[in-house]
């Protein structure tokens, strides 16, 4: 389903369609840019912010565009390492983004290395069986302004909490799209929002430090493979054999992994750069020795990173996470190979299926006040 809001958002510009508009009312070329750096350098949060600009064309640009399509609705920090934002879009949709922490020797965790976790869909199609976000299917597709919106407000959010954040125009270290939804299934409007990102007159993001993770859309893996801009890619796995990943992600139906491991291997040749194969941990699903066997051989072959995380629990859904010793021997199998593995604890949604409950629970909260 498509969602036209009222008025385009700026966030979804790019420096040759704003310079197109404003070519129209007979504005010089510079302006174009001038507005852009007044959204994603100097931080505007309103039009009447952006000083150098004539009243005319600041009326001119309020009746045109919204400056963010998305508001914030809650902020929720949590003790640990990380924080989630929810937004609310122009139809009253709900989306989450996520600020997860590194903590390092030394630093606050204010001035810790910082990895937004942005979402590319409102609701899933895929219905992965392990994920809050799935649950109620697919709603829409994000627009680019949309994505670009979700990060310019994290900006606003760090700007305010640490001074280094100002100097380096970002003000965090690495992009995952890995919120809500499967990012290749929004594949234009996503690449269009991260060549904002990445573009000089944007933030100036380099690819390098942006991770698309998809649940396996071979022909769209092999489409981002020819990507001008070299993003880093990660495969949620969740199963090493077909049986088992069948069991929980029904896109294996249409990509088993005699089709989805030679696109892996297509898109690591192509860019030189090791990808990560994420893999919840979920007791008595695929967390067996003979799966970490198989992972073992998978990973070998391809020549890529595992990050393994043990399953959060999701309200209305049967599954566990195994013990802290099966989890140890699981990755074992994976250390002793040797295969390049992490045992994490905290990331983002499908890699940490609690995350996108922030949003199902305020969903329930306004169909009971209904
Ligand atoms: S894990 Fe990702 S791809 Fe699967 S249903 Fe959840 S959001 Fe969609």
């Amino acid at each position: 389903m498509k969602f036209t809001p009222a008025k385009p958002a700026l966030t979804g510009e790019t420096l040759e369609s704003l310079t197109a508009r404003l070519k129209e009312r007979g504005e010089p070329a510079f302006r174009a840019k001038q507005i852009l750096e007044w959204v994603y350098k100097k931080r505007a949060r309103s039009w009447d912010d952006m000083t150098n600009l004539s009243k005319p064309l600041r009326a001119w640009l309020a009746e045109t565009f919204d400056l963010l399509p998305l508001s914030l609705l809650f902020d929720k920090q949590s003790r640990d390492v990380t924080d989630k934002l929810l937004f609310e879009l122009g139809d009253r949709s709900l989306i989450e983004t996520v600020i997860i922490r590194a903590p390092q020797e030394g630093v606050g965790l204010d001035q810790s290395r910082k990895t937004i976790c942005i979402s590319p869909q409102v609701g899933c199609a895929m219905a992965c069986k392990f994920c809050a976000s799935g649950l109620a299917g697919l709603k829409r597709d994000l627009n680019a302004g949309e994505i670009v919106a979700q990060l310019l407000q994290v900006c606003y959010r760090e700007d305010a909490r640490t001074p280094r954040a100002r100097m380096e125009l970002a003000s965090f270290d690495n992009i995952v799209v890995m919120g809500m939804g499967e990012p290749l299934a929004n594949y234009d409007a996503l690449i269009e929002a991260l060549t904002i990102l990445n573009a000089e007159w944007g933030l100036g993001f380099g690819a390098r430090r942006i991770t698309l993770s998809t649940s396996g859309l071979v022909p769209k893996i092999l489409r981002l493979a020819e990507e001008p801009l070299g993003f880093r890619l990660a495969i949620s796995l969740h199963g090493a054999t077909d049986e088992v990943r069948e069991k929980i992600m029904p896109v294996n139906k249409a990509f088993p992994l005699a089709k989805l491991i030679p696109a892996i291997r297509a898109f690591s040749e192509k860019h030189g750069r090791m990808v990560t194969l994420e893999f919840i941990l979920i007791e008595d699903i695929n967390d067996s020795l003979d799966q970490a066997r198989a992972l073992r051989d998978i990973a070998r072959d391809l020549h890529a990173h595992v990050n393994l995380i043990p399953y959060n629990t999701v309200e209305g859904l049967p599954w566990k996470r195994p013990s802290n010793t099966r989890q140890e021997k699981f990755a074992d199998i994976l250390r002793h190979a040797p295969v390049s593995v992490t045992l994490r604890r905290e990331k983002c949604h499908d890699i940490d299926a609690a995350c996108g409950q922030l949003r199902l629970k305020t969903e329930r909260d306004r169909a009971d006040a209904a």
